[in-house]
């Protein structure tokens, strides 16, 4: 009897615990990917990138003489179907980590179970499973340093390599056609614009990482806060879709850090960001949408209003906050220390709640990920565990003279006021719907809030917060 291979976010075939326990079986190997309520819920950004992930990963599996069969619905019936059409005798999966995912995965496990089907998921997502890592008197841990020092020194074990014996079934099911689930309609025209700096597929990742490796490791710790340079791996987009493991990626740093690359230990700690993110959501689920600190639901922060739109539209004035905004709407990513800060100006500033903002990036980027995103919305916000001190509200001019003293970020997002503005910032204005009304030679606006003001407003509530719990 066939193996079902249930393909989720983990489109590649190297280091994949479940497709190498298949290929191992010596059955025949049926992939497939189902377009769930979850793939509906995507963000535009984030289902484009899927889709362009999924083409990619289909040819490369073709390429092995097999197939990827694609279906539309509900998890648990397309698998039963599947499994009443192949007569396969077991589905395997790669966790995910997100309470959604896990209600879902837990609830096809015991029907498929109950069936008599084996179901079984593996491990694949994070470097080490979130029950693996605990605190010295048991549970998990809440804070990233102690985190870090448990996994640091830890193996995670040897990347697997893709099996060459994917056995093909006698018969293949039908398979519905990627072009009609119109993975890139929401996208609009910013898919022609985003799709020069999407980075797609398990080859182009393991180049990425390598060129990463080579070219720019050595200076990563000083160089990744400067948002204009190409300073980091960028591989954010390809892990948020499992076109590599994290394993691959700390394996090969683990190896730069021998031969005395000197950047690598600060990579591998951001690395185990990305888990320590997943490690939180796991424990407890509640990071995705509520606050995480006890206390925090009576704070004063405003829900959706039109100055939060206008930090939307990347019109807020503020030249680093509006700069971060377009570069993610035209390219589908946003750099770190740009993030930190438009998430600071929104849940500060602007004094709204970090629910806008999460909701608004789950929306742009190609690398969205629910603990990552969550996280880092939470942490800027004050609301999350280890989060920033409260008192910490970065200034938006102060962190782009020391972030980007020669405006080359801003130059390169903001067209308004320069006379031979750069494409990257004029193709902003050819992503965003025509009905925003904006165009590259209107007068670039003034600021919603004045800095100092804004800061005052915000000190003054988050000292009561702060003082209440
Ligand atoms: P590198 O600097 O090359 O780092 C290597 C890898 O480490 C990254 O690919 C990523 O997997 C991991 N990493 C680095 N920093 C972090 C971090 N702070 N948190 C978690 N993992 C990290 N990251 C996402 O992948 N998806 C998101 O939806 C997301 N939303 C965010 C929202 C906010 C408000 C903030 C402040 C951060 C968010 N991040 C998110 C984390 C971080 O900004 C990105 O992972 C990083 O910018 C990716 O670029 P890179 O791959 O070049 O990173």
């Amino acid at each position: 009897a066939p193996v079902i291979i249930w393909f989720r976010r983990d489109l590649r075939l190297g280091d994949h615990a479940a497709l190498s326990a298949a290929a191992a079986t010596r059955r025949p190997v049926i992939p497939v990917f189902l377009h769930d309520e979850t793939v509906e819920a995507l963000g535009a950004a984030a289902k484009w990138r899927l889709g362009t992930g999924l083409r990619l990963f289909a040819e490369a599996l073709a390429k092995r003489g097999s197939r990827l069969v694609l279906r539309r619905g509900r998890a648990l019936d397309l698998l039963k179907a599947l499994v009443g059409e192949t007569g396969a005798g077991a589905v395997y999966w790669s966790r995910v980590y997100d309470p959604a995912g896990i209600t879902r995965d837990k609830e096809v496990k015991a029907a498929l179970t109950a069936g008599g089907i084996e179901a079984k998921s593996f491990p694949g997502a994070v470097l080490f499973e979130p029950w693996t890592v605990e605190t010295q008197s048991g549970g998990p841990y809440s804070v990233y340093s102690p985190f870090w020092r448990n996994i640091r020194g830890r193996d995670p074990g040897p990347a697997l390599d893709s099996p060459n014996n994917i056995k093909i079934p006698s018969q293949w099911p039908e398979s519905e056609d990627l072009s009609d689930w119109g993975m890139g309609e929401a996208m609009n025209r910013g898919a022609a614009v985003a799709a020069g700096h999407a980075v797609v597929g398990e080859g182009a990742a393991q180049a990425r990482l390598e060129r990463f490796v080579e070219e720019r490791m050595t200076d990563y710790r000083e160089a990744r806060d400067i948002p204009a340079r190409d300073a980091t791996s960028g591989l954010s987009e390809n892990l948020a879709w499992g076109e590599i493991s994290a394993r691959s990626i700390w394996q090969r740093a683990i190896r730069a850090r021998e031969e005395g690359n000197t950047g690598a230990d600060k990579f591998l700690s951001e690395l185990g960001w990305r888990d320590f993110a997943c490690h939180l959501m796991y424990h407890h689920p509640k990071l995705a949408d509520e606050n995480w600190r006890d206390g925090w639901d009576s704070f004063p922060w405003r829900e959706d209003n039109d100055d939060a739109e206008r930090w939307r539209r990347g019109m807020t004035g503020e030249p680093f906050v509006d700069a971060a905004m377009r570069e993610m709407y035209v390219t589908g990513r946003m750099h770190n220390r740009a993030r930190m800060i438009a998430a600071s100006y929104l849940t500060k500033h602007l004094m709204t709640h970090w629910h806008v903002g999460l909701r608004w990036f789950a929306e742009c980027l190609t690398d969205w990920d629910p603990a990552s995103n969550a996280m880092g919305w939470q942490w800027v916000a004050g609301s999350g565990p280890d989060a920033a001190p409260y008192f910490r509200i970065f200034n938006p001019d102060t962190q782009a003279k020391k972030f980007d003293p020669r405006e080359d970020y801003r130059r390169a997002f903001i067209a308004e006021g320069q006379a031979d503005p750069p494409d990257t910032a004029l193709s902003y204005f050819d992503a965003i719907p025509r009905s925003w009304g904006l165009s590259a030679d209107q007068n670039y606006p003034e600021p919603i809030v004045d800095l100092a003001e804004g800061r005052a407003r915000a000190l003054d509530t988050y000292e009561r917060q702060s003082s209440n719990g």
